[in-house]
C-alpha cells in the first residue's frame, strides 16, 4: 500500500498528485494530509469520469463516483 491513493485510487508516484500524506492524493487531502470531506471527493471523481466517458451526465457520474469510493480504503467502512 501507498503507492495509490486510499480515497480515489490514483497514483502517488505522480509528482503532481503526491502529498506529504502518503495515503492520498493532493485532491483528496489537504496540504496536511487530513481527508477532504466524502462529497467534495465525489464531486472531483465524478468530474473526473466526464472527462473520459463522453455523454454521462453528472447525475450518473456522481452515481458512479459512489459506487467507486465504496471500494477504496478511505471509504469502504462508510
Ligand atoms: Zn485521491
Amino acid at each position: 500500500m501507498g503507492q495509490y491513493c486510499h480515497s480515489c485510487g490514483g497514483p502517488l508516484a505522480d509528482p503532481n498528485l503526491k502529498r506529504p500524506s502518503d495515503q492520498f492524493c493532493r485532491y483528496c487531502a489537504d496540504s496536511h494530509g487530513n481527508l477532504y470531506p466524502e462529497e467534495r471527493v465525489q464531486v472531483g471523481i465524478a468530474q473526473w469520469l466526464m472527462t473520459w466517458q463522453p455523454g454521462i451526465t453528472e447525475r450518473e457520474a456522481r452515481e458512479r463516483a459512489a459506487h467507486y469510493m465504496r471500494a477504496m480504503p478511505a471509504w469502504a467502512e462508510k
